[in-house]
């Protein structure tokens, strides 16, 4: 397995990349509201890259509605483009999921989604940028 190429800027330039918004959850990984996020309901054809550094990270055909007002995808685009760590924060024991690339927090991934995997990536609709009609 190689080493992929990995992006890292000092927290000071990631902040003259992101909006405030964006730099919140990505670099201090924070969580946008349920069911604000502009990509909960997107159902179009594409891929949805990091917000961050633009890696493919999922595909509109691995969406689905979960209902939990976030993001949802029971598939990433391929298995080296996130990375999970376990997260302890808030008192819950969860499995924090970031962009392989580049760090960025994306959400959390929990182990109630659709077959065949069983898997819900629950992902923030700031951490990603929608490629519409992008070829997968
Ligand atoms: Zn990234």
């Amino acid at each position: 397995m190689t080493e992929k190429q990995k992006v890292r800027k000092t927290e000071e330039e990631w902040r003259a990349l992101l909006t405030p918004e964006q730099f919140h959850i990505m670099r201090e990984k924070g969580t946008e509201g349920a069911f604000t996020g502009a990509l909960v309901d997107n159902h179009d054809d594409g891929i949805y890259r990091c917000a961050a550094c633009n890696s493919p990270l999922f595909t509109s055909d691995k969406k689905f509605d979960s209902g939990s007002g976030w993001p949802s995808f029971w598939l990433p685009v391929s298995a080296d483009a996130i990375e999970a760590h376990e997260d302890n924060a808030h008192g819950m024991r969860r499995i924090e999921v970031t962009c392989a690339t580049c760090g960025a927090h994306l959400g959390h991934v929990f182990p109630d989604g659709p077959r065949p995997t069983g898997m819900r990536y629950c992902i923030n609709s700031a951490s990603l940028a929608f490629d519409k009609d992008a070829k997968q």
